[in-house]
């Protein structure tokens, strides 16, 4: 056993040198995601936070953990019509099954590296205990958005989620961290982001608001959070509209939604002069049950 750690020891090494090595265990990677249903796979080298320099120094790869070379990222999609019931108990489920699965890809990930030889570590799907904890401090200590983008995944749209060319923002990630340099993906060059307005127009707290000079539009966090805040105590967390609305992404063509757009900008007025408008039932009835309808939950039972 300690014979073959050794070989193994050495073999990381050797691929710090060899590119050839590197790429075989890119393949390697990438084989172990695809066989285990990931949706979307990037390699970042690390150097790409310090060359772009958007992300505060402290929350960078290397100041997380001070061998990482490469971030490994891994999607999961949140498929459409769930996400088009939110805020449901349907969405919510979906949202945590999500969440776990990246948290169990992540972790064997990192111990599949670790046995071939290649120090890993990564960072958790949600890096936050809780709204109480977020209201405190509204940030995680690694932004899984920008590691995407550093990942050649996806680019930010104007509501700050990641736009990806296949499931636009409907998508989850996880990054693992590894001492390894590994070949890297190339970015998207090309914003993704139409500037539609939709996120901004749909958004029930007015949290996003556009810009002309730029692509990301300005984001008011508290607002989130308090509709956030609205979400857990009704058990129908989180809220996801933004990400609902947006048009970009391949996934609404599998679903023959291209043109929703529309019914949603419609949808919150159509709903205040008709609750059972029939355009919506299906969604309305699906937010009817498993959440609480007062303003705050009872006490878990
Ligand atoms: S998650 Fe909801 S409240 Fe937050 S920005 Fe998106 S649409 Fe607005
Ligand atoms: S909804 Fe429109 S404006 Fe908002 S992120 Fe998507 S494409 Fe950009």
């Amino acid at each position: 056993m300690k014979g073959k750690m050794k070989k193994r020891k050495s073999e990381a090494v050797e691929a710090e040198r060899d590119p050839d090595k590197n790429q075989e265990l890119k393949d390697l990677v990438i084989k172990f995601c695809r066989d285990r249903g990931v949706d979307l796979l990037g390699f970042a080298p690390v150097k790409r936070w310090d060359e772009a320099n958007e992300v505060p120094s402290e929350f960078r790869p290397q100041a997380i953990w001070s061998p990482a070379k490469t971030v490994i990222v891994m999607g999961l999609a949140m498929p459409l019509p769930i996400v088009e019931t939110t805020p449901s108990v349907v969405h919510m489920e979906l949202y945590k099954t999500a969440n776990q699965e990246l948290d169990q890809l992540a972790y064997d990930l990192t111990r599949y590296l670790n046995r071939l030889g290649y120090a890993s570590f990564f960072f958790p799907r949600d890096g936050f205990g809780s709204m109480k904890a977020l209201r405190e401090n509204n940030k995680a200590a690694f932004s899984h958005v920008m590691a995407a983008k550093y990942a050649g995944l996806g680019t930010i749209g104007a509501s700050h989620c990641l736009l990806t060319p296949e499931f636009g923002p409907r998508v989850r990630f996880v990054s693992v961290f590894t001492a390894t340099e590994l070949p890297p993906d190339p970015v998207i060059g090309k914003e993704l982001c139409i500037k539609c307005e939709a996120c901004a127009k749909c958004c029930p707290k007015k949290a996003i608001r556009m810009r002309q000079d730029r692509v990301i539009g300005d984001y008011d966090s508290m607002a989130c959070l308090e509709m956030a805040e609205e979400l857990t105590a009704r058990r129908c967390y989180p809220c996801g509209i933004c990400t609902k609305v947006c048009p970009v992404g391949k996934d609404r063509f599998l679903y023959g939604q291209k043109g929703a757009v529309k019914k949603y900008l419609r949808e919150a007025e159509a709903l205040e002069v008709n609750p059972q408008d029939p355009e919506y039932k299906a969604w309305t009835h699906l937010r009817k049950y498993g959440v609480f309808h007062g303003k705050k939950a009872p006490d878990k039972e």
